[in-house]
């Protein structure tokens, strides 16, 4: 559950954050009603109490018009109650849906401002230099007939393509790869179902609804489609208590992704770079809270392992407090050099939600025994529940990595060497030839 007492306890903390981030959220609104709940509430309480004090007086011994007058009564403050407890729900829809917009917290040292402000924390590689005039992955792929963007685009719509031929297996094997690598630093594999109830997505800090929603709806029922996996894997402990001794919980995800992409025209609109379906492992981390930060690092670096096994050069950056969305706390993006674009691309994110997800799904852990000292013990002598800390992070997100083999790998005969790493799962094959 949201904390509106902590919201409201540190306003101007809360307001300085909305604004560092660039949020339209609406604090004085999300405040005006939280107060307008409470006194309700109160309310509706007295008149409970009311109901209840008539309740028990009709118990007893009444004179016949003692007892009308009750029976009355009664019926007003029941007619009266019903009213006010509709009033509370709807109060309470209205104050969930504002304050869905509140951001996250911000880690103190994220850099304030836009996009622009985000600053570099680590660089890997550089520039691979070409003797000869380099194409862009959309003209590489249709010399090599690895896709097919005019069926897509009649079969289901602009941004949507077919992979053919070895960009399948490409795409098979950065999956089998990348699960592979990740399962060996301890995660557990899953595939999750790509279709979930819209008030997970909400609950993950995501809009589902409004007029630049980036989620896909389906008509008819409260189900959405995912955009990442992260939804699925952050809804698998809703609702419950997990055991301190399980934590942390690493889960790697394979789905495909559906995104609307409202608001992204004219952003690299060609080819893989930007499209409405495409194929993802995420990585995703449920922990105690002291140790969110040392799991960001590791997500950190095992994206950096993986990208670094490629060949591809690129930088991680510590990104600004506008562009981090809701949900998270702090976010690392690694942008990768596309050579055929001309520029670093963004390739995964890594974020450090803390327990902005977990309040909204209820994922809580009790911690065990001897981590709590006694005055701190709860009811019956077992130490409170906490809130789980979550972190997401992507491994492969397929078409962007498709995107820069492509360029990066190309030789003067517009062929394509496969990397090593993935040779073993592409049944040995080591070079993408024109046929
Ligand atoms: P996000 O979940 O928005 O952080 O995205 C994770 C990664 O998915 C990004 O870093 C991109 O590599 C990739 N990605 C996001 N949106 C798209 C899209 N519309 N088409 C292709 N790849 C995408």
């Amino acid at each position: 559950a949201i904390d509106f007492r902590w919201i409201r306890d540190n306003r101007d903390a809360v307001a300085v954050n909305i604004k560092k981030r660039n949020s339209n959220a609406n604090l004085d609104l999300v405040l005006d009603l939280y107060d307008k709940l409470l006194s309700l509430q109160k309310e509706v309480e007295r008149l409970r109490g009311e109901r209840n004090v008539i309740a028990n007086k009709m118990k007893g011994k009444l004179e016949p018009a003692e007892r009308q007058k009750l029976i009355e009564e009664g019926k007003n403050l029941k007619d009266g109650l019903a009213t006010l407890e509709e009033d509370l729900l709807k109060l309470t829809d209205e104050l969930q849906q504002e304050a869905q917009c509140i951001p996250n917290m911000t880690h103190p040292e994220v850099p304030v401002g836009g996009e622009e402000c985000s600053t570099i924390r680590k660089m890997v590689g550089k520039q691979r230099e070409f003797n000869f005039s380099v194409k862009d992955h959309l003209q590489l792929g249709k010399e090599l007939d690895l896709f097919d963007f005019d069926a897509a685009s009649e079969v289901s719509g602009s941004k949507f393509y077919y992979l053919k031929n070895e960009a399948v297996m490409l795409e098979m094997a950065l999956i089998n790869w990348t699960l592979a690598e990740v399962m060996k630093r301890g995660f557990t594999p899953l595939i999750t179902p790509e279709i979930v109830r819209s008030m997970v997505v909400e609950k993950c800090g995501f809009q589902p609804r409004g007029a630049n929603t980036q989620v896909y709806s389906i008509e008819g029922s409260d189900q959405c489609l995912i955009g990442t996996a992260e939804i699925p894997v952050g809804g698998i402990h809703m609702d419950s208590i997990l055991a301190d001794s399980s934590l942390p919980l690493k889960y790697v995800a394979y789905s495909h992704c559906f995104r609307t992409e409202a608001g992204a025209a004219g952003m690299a609109a060609r080819g893989l770079y930007r499209v409405h379906q495409f194929s993802k492992v995420e990585m995703f981390i449920l922990c105690r809270p002291a140790e969110s930060e040392v799991y960001l690092d590791e997500l950190i670096r095992i994206e950096e392992d993986l990208f670094s096994a490629l060949g591809f050069h690129f930088k991680t950056l510590d990104m600004a407090s506008a562009d981090l969305g809701a949900p998270a706390y702090r976010k690392f993006d690694v942008e990768a050099w596309m050579p055929g674009l001309g520029r670093y691309g963004e390739i995964s994110s890594a974020s450090n939600c803390t327990d902005y997800q977990s309040r909204r799904l209820g994922i809580r852990f009790r911690p065990s025994e001897a981590s709590v000292t006694a005055p701190k013990k709860g009811k019956g002598n077992l130490a409170p529940t906490q809130f789980v800390h979550t972190l997401n992070a992507t491994a492969c997100a397929v078409p962007r990595m498709i995107v820069c083999l492509l360029e990066n790998y190309q030789q003067e005969d517009g062929s394509i060497i496969i990397p090593e790493p993935l040779r073993p799962f592409m049944g040995g094959l080591e070079l993408i030839a024109p046929k």
